[in-house]
C-alpha cells in the first residue's frame, strides 16, 4: 500500500512499504541468517547489487528491511539502518563519520554512554569532543574549531529537560559544513522531526518510546541523503551491529500504538507536573509543557508536544529524592523510559554515574534531580502514589 499520503497514526499501522507474498496481515519474522541464491549468477549479482535480493542477514533482511522503511517514512528520511540497540546507534554514527583529529561539539547533557565512549574511546583515536549546554546556541559557536566535523545534540536533553534550537543547530551546520546529528529518542518522530527542520541524521534507542513496551533493546539510524544512508550502511554491516529479525518484529508491534501511548502518556504528564509544580516539598520542576520552562515557547516552536519525560527536584535535595524513590509503589525504580509502565529514576546516580562529578555539575544535572518517565496508567493512581510517597519524605 502506498502510505505517503496518510496521516501519522495511519503510517504507523500501514507504512513502510512491505508487501507480503501470502497476504500476511503483519510482517512475518524471517528467522534466518542467509537466503539461498538462485544459481551462481544470481548469487553473483546480489553481491555486485546489479539485482536486489537477500544475501545474509547482518547485511539486510526482509523484516528488519520492513522496520526500516517504516521508521524513515515517521521521520522523512531516505533510509534507516537497523541495529542492535541505541548505543550501536550511536557507535555506527561516530564510527562512520569520525576521523583521526576530528572534533565534535555535543550537548553537556548527552546521554550518559554517548560522552562516555566519545572521551575514553574515541579520544584513543584522536577524536576530540567539547561539551556545552547546546541549549545557549553562543556556545555552540564558540566551541567550534577548524577540525570540527560534527554536532552532535540530544533535545529535550537527558535529564535536565533543557531544549536545544534545531534549526539554529542546522544554520550553524550548513554554514559550517558539519553534520547535524540529533538523538530523538525523548520525542520520538510522532513529537519532533528533526530531519525536517534541518538534521543531517536522527537516531533512536528504539528500547523507549518506538517499541514502548520495556521488552527488547533496539536502536535505529536514519539519514536524510543517499550518501549519508550509504556510508552508514556499510559501517553497520561491517561493525556487525545488526538488529535480529525476532527484535524487528517486535518493535513494529510496538509502533502501531506510538501515538495513542504517547498522546495518554502525554496527558498523563501534564497533570503530574501541574501537581507537582504547586506541591510544597519541590524546589523546582522543569517540563517542556509547564509554562515556567525556561524555553517554552521554543519547545512549542519545535515540538508537535510536550511529551511524558519530567525532572524535578524536592527542597530536601538528595536525601528527600532517596525517600521519595523509596517510597513509590505504582511507579518502578527503574532507568528507561518510553514504555507503558511509569519509571523513577535518580541519574546522578544512575544513568550519569559515569559521568565525572565536575560534568555532571556543568550540565545541570543536581545531586537532588529526581526524572520521572510518565507511562500509560490511570493518572489518579500516579498522582495518588506521589503523593503518599512525598508524605514520607
Ligand atoms: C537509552 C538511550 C540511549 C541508548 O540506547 P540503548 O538502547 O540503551 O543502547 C541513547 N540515548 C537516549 C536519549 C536514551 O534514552
Amino acid at each position: 500500500m502506498k502510505s505517503k499520503n496518510l496521516g501519522f497514526n495511519s503510517k504507523l499501522i500501514h507504512g513502510g512499504g512491505y508487501e507480503d507474498p501470502l497476504g500476511s496481515a503483519t510482517v512475518p519474522i524471517y528467522q534466518t541468517s542467509t537466503f539461498a541464491f538462485k544459481n551462481a549468477d544470481h548469487g553473483a549479482a546480489c553481491f555486485s547489487g546489479e539485482e536486489a535480493g537477500y544475501i545474509y542477514t547482518r547485511i539486510g533482511n526482509p523484516t528488519i528491511g520492513a522496520l526500516e522503511n517504516l521508521v524513515a517514512e515517521l521521520e522523512n528520511g531516505y533510509g534507516g539502518i537497523a541495529v542492535g540497540s541505541g548505543m550501536a546507534a550511536v557507535n555506527t554514527i561516530y564510527f562512520g563519520l569520525l576521523n583521526q583529529g576530528d572534533h565534535i561539539v555535543s550537548s553537556a547533557a548527552v546521554y550518559g554512554p554517548s560522552r562516555v565512549v566519545m572521551e575514553q574511546h574515541y579520544s584513543r583515536f584522536g577524536v576530540e569532543s567539547t561539551y556545552v549546554n547546546t541549549a545557549d546556541t553562543e556556545a555552540i559557536l564558540k566551541a567550534l574549531k577548524p577540525n570540527t566535523r560534527m554536532i552532535f545534540i540530544e533535545t529535550p536533553a537527558n535529564p535536565t529537560m533543557d531544549i536545544t534550537d534545531l534549526k539554529a543547530c542546522a544554520k550553524i551546520a550548513r554554514e559550517n559544513n558539519l553534520y547535524l546529528v540529533v538523538d530523538n529518542t525523548f520525542c520520538s518522530p510522532y513529537l519532533q522531526k528533526p530531519l525536517d527542520l534541518g538534521a543531517d541524521i536522527v537516531f533512536h534507542s528504539m528500547t523507549k518510546f518506538l517499541n514502548g513496551h520495556a521488552d527488547i533493546v533496539a536502536g535505529m539510524v536514519i539519514a536524510k541523503e543517499e550518501g549519508l544512508y550509504k556510508k552508514l550502511r556499510s559501517m553497520m554491516t561491517n561493525l556487525g551491529c545488526n538488529m535480529d529479525p525476532h527484535q524487528a518484529y517486535m518493535v513494529i508491534r510496538g509502533l502501531k500504538t506510538l501515538g495513542i501511548r504517547i498522546e495518554r502518556a502525554q496527558q498523563n504528564a501534564i497533570k503530574i507536573a501541574d501537581y507537582l509544580e504547586k506541591h510544597p516539598k519541590i524546589e523546582w520542576i522543569k517540563y517542556p509543557g509547564l509554562k515556567s520552562h525556561p524555553q517554552y515557547e521554543l519547545a512549542r516552536s519545535q515540538m508537535l508536544g510536550s511529551g511524558s519525560m519530567l525532572s524535578f527536584e524536592l527542597k530536601g535535595g538528595l536525601e528527600a529524592g532517596k525517600r521519595l524513590m523509596d517510597n513509590v509503589k505504582v511507579a518502578l525504580l527503574a532507568v528507561s523510559l518510553g514504555g507503558v509502565e511509569s519509571l523513577i529514576q535518580h541519574p546522578a546516580s544512575m544513568t550519569h554515574s559515569k559521568v565525572s562529578a565536575e560534568a555532571k555539575l556543568k550540565a545541570g544535572i543536581t545531586d537532588g534531580l529526581v526524572r520521572y518517565a510518565v507511562g500509560i496508567e490511570d493518572v489518579e493512581d500516579l498522582i495518588d502514589d506521589l503523593d503518599q510517597a512525598l508524605a514520607m519524605v
